[in-house]
């Protein structure tokens, strides 16, 4: 079922399914493998799915990007209907529609909102927190699909749900890739053919030395990392961090290193005004440097 109407009209329709189990996929469109593969992990573990479509202008830090961004509703809708059953929605609402349901939100991201993508992207974690709260008050799921190529994002909203005390189980899915290792991404149809082939050395070159076999200093693993990705000329890194999984404090040296604790180097690079992320999990092994 498609809703494209005021979000009154989801509400009477989602209060009919008091009994059944909700899965929720928010997303913006431009659906790829990488959305789908959520959308399919919550069908099946949820009697109902809901997916919205829904760009969110809030969460762009950048007006140009919010202009740029790809928009392919039609195509959307083909790719949910292979994977969609007949009780489930695909809700799409609109921005006034959305924006009539804010409310104040008390919630502290702290640190989560100063490094990274947080300070990097002034004002993104508010915005994307803003409407994620106000569908899943509208959508009351029992469980929300999250993709972990959004690492920083999967922290920022089980922070918001824990502050808000709202009940809903997080479920993390694995990052969906492109054959030379690419981040699948919405922003990625905006790259140029020879662009996009080179940005596979943005995973290529994480993998290379998420092993334990590498003893390279923080700052040299950092420095050798940002000069590979930036000599094809095409790219430029913006930010490379390794932090902890749950503190999300980054690693100055090795030193820091705790036995236990599971770290993910995470970086940003510009393809042109095309912005790309990625992150993968670091095994160290624990030697001073
Ligand atoms: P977006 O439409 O970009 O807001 O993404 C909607 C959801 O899909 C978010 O939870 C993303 O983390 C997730 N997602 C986007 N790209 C991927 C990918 N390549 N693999 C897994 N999940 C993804």
């Amino acid at each position: 079922m498609i809703l494209t109407g005021p979000c009154a009209e989801f509400i009477s329709i989602r209060n009919k399914h008091d009994s059944h189990s909700i899965g929720f996929v928010p997303t913006m469109g431009a659906l790829h493998e990488g959305h789908l593969s959520l959308v399919r992990k919550s069908t099946e573990e949820n009697d109902i799915t809901v997916v919205s479509i829904f760009v969110n202008p809030a969460q762009f830090n950048d007006p140009e990007d919010l202009i740029k961004y790809p928009r392919t509703l039609d195509a959307d809708l083909k790719m949910l209907e292979e994977v969609l059953g007949d009780k489930d929605i695909v809700f799409i609402p609109k921005a006034d529609d959305i924006f009539s349901e804010e409310r104040d939100l008390n919630v502290n991201l702290g640190h989560l909102d100063n490094i990274m993508e947080g300070e990097h992207r002034k004002g993104h974690f508010p915005g994307v927190i803003k409407i994620v709260n106000i569908l899943f008050d509208l959508v009351k799921p029992g469980r929300a699909y999250f993709g972990q190529k959004d690492f920083q994002q999967l922290a920022v909203i089980r922070e918001m749900i824990k502050q808000t005390k709202q009940q809903v189980s997080v479920i993390s899915c694995p990052v969906i890739r492109e054959p030379n290792g690419l981040a699948m991404s919405s922003r990625n149809s905006r790259l140029d053919p020879h662009t996009r082939k080179m940005a596979g050395i943005i995973y290529a070159s994480l993998k290379k030395y998420r092993e334990p076999a590498s003893s390279k200093t923080i700052d040299i693993i950092r420095d050798e990392i940002v000069s590979e990705i930036n000599k094809t000329k095409v790219l430029r890194v913006e930010y490379f961090e390794i932090v902890d999984e749950l503190s999300f404090i980054p690693l100055k040296t090795r030193s820091e290193i705790m036995p236990g604790h599971r770290y993910y180097a995470c970086i940003a690079a510009f393809a042109g005004d095309i912005r790309l992320i990625d992150n993968t999990m670091f095994s160290f092994s624990i030697t001073k440097g």
